[in-house]
């Protein structure tokens, strides 16, 4: 008989709220992770009485409150609100676009004023169909926020050409006519206190789990332990690249302890020009409002993918997306394997979208039996 009901494999949300769910369902789970913490993306290493978003910055946000009432079992959250600044050739903006920004750019005061601005822009330099990035982004928001913002920022993020990237990654560019500097429009949003380790804890507690394995280096001995697997690695991986391997784009951190107690006044201020290599710097201490001697920032530099790399972004374009449908075929195939979280389903999910799924699937599985 096997020992346990489930192996998880992969300790991030999906995995740990999988394996929580279940526990409370009487089965028996067994949580495994490669890297040598559980928590996966959003897992914080404790510096200098600091959470550090060693993945990149990690801000919660939702507007379902099924998802929000989930988290606050295993965590208390702050009220912190995501108000990014954005440094262009100088000068500093409020981020996301609105009448702040508007005022920054033009000097307009009024509503009226900006959308009299960006509407005459779009029509100056605005195409009916576009082509590309560059081609969509000036059709959705004119010259001046285009090439303040979004023309540089984006051809490092992806280093590419604005003209050589699709217009679909921008589908909508959403600009604000009121003074107000909140990056998330939902209803719910905050950083748990005590950091994303806190949730992870309270999701694991009870249940078994072992850090520093790979699947794939001990497979059979592993599926022997379990009835099923609940697989949250990267889909390509688990067929051995049969079809083909899944592009990524990846990010490399440079994190800083700086002798000061602020540094920048702000959790993230984005560098959208390219006299910066970097895309973003974070000061983790301002999204816990923290009144340390010292600072940790971050600087988050965009890079291209290979193997060895941490896979963050897919690149989801129509020759990835064909490799990656033959995988999910594939997937649907044997009922002793579940596939879910970003990397499964080659997929940019928020926290609280991975949360839902996971939720989903365990609804789905035990309402089978
Ligand atoms: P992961 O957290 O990646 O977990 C998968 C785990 O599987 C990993 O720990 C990995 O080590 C393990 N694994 C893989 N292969 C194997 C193997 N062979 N053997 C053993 N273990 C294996 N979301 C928000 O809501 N707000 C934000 O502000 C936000 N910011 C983000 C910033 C960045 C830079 C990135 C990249 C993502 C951000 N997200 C944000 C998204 C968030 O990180 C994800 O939604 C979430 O972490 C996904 O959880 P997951 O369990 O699917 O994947």
């Amino acid at each position: 008989e096997k020992r346990y009901d489930y192996l998880i494999v992969g300790a991030g949300l999906f995995g740990s709220v999988f394996a929580h769910e279940m526990t409370k369902r009487n089965k028996k789970c067994l949580v495994i992770d490669k890297r040598d913490h559980l928590g996966g993306n959003v897992y914080c290493e404790q510096k200098e009485g600091m959470n550090i978003h060693k993945y990149g910055a990690h801000i919660f946000h939702t507007n379902d409150k099924k998802i929000w009432d989930y988290v606050n079992q295993f965590a208390v959250f702050n009220n912190y609100i995501n108000s990014p600044l954005s440094l262009s050739k100088g000068k500093l903006y409020n981020l996301p676009f609105n009448m702040n920004t508007f005022y920054q750019l033009w000097g307009t005061k009024t509503p009226t004023e900006a959308k009299k601005i960006i509407d005459k822009q779009i029509q100056e330099y605005g195409v009916e169909s576009p082509k590309n990035l560059e081609e969509q982004a000036l059709s959705l928001v004119g010259k001046d926020i285009y090439e303040t913002f979004i023309k540089e920022y984006t051809e490092k993020q992806w280093g590419k050409k604005a003209t050589e990237l699709p217009a679909f990654i921008i589908k909508r560019l959403p600009v604000r006519f009121t003074y107000d500097n909140n990056y998330f429009n939902d209803r719910y949003q905050g950083i748990p206190v005590g950091g994303y380790n806190t949730i992870i804890d309270g999701l694991l507690r009870d249940i078994e789990t072992r850090v520093g394995v790979d699947f794939f280096e001990s497979r059979e001995e592993l599926e022997s332990l379990a009835d099923k697997v609940v697989y949250t690695g990267k889909i390509d991986e688990f067929f051995e690249y049969k079809y083909g391997q899944l592009e990524y784009r990846s990010l490399r951190f440079e994190h800083e302890l700086h002798d000061m107690n602020n540094y920048q006044g702000n959790a993230v201020v984005n560098y959208n020009d390219t006299s910066y290599p970097y895309t973003r710097i974070i000061e983790h201490k301002h999204f816990e409002f923290g009144k340390q001697d010292k600072t940790i920032i971050t600087k988050e530099y965009p890079e291209n993918w290979n193997k060895d790399k941490e896979a963050y972004y897919p690149i989801n374009n129509d020759k990835n997306q064909t490799i990656f449908k033959k995988y999910r075929e594939e997937s649907k195939l044997s009922e002793n394997y579940i596939f879910g979280g970003r990397l499964a389903e080659y997929r940019y999910y928020d926290m609280h979208q991975i949360i839902g799924s996971s939720l989903a699937k365990v609804g789905e599985i035990s309402k089978d039996k």
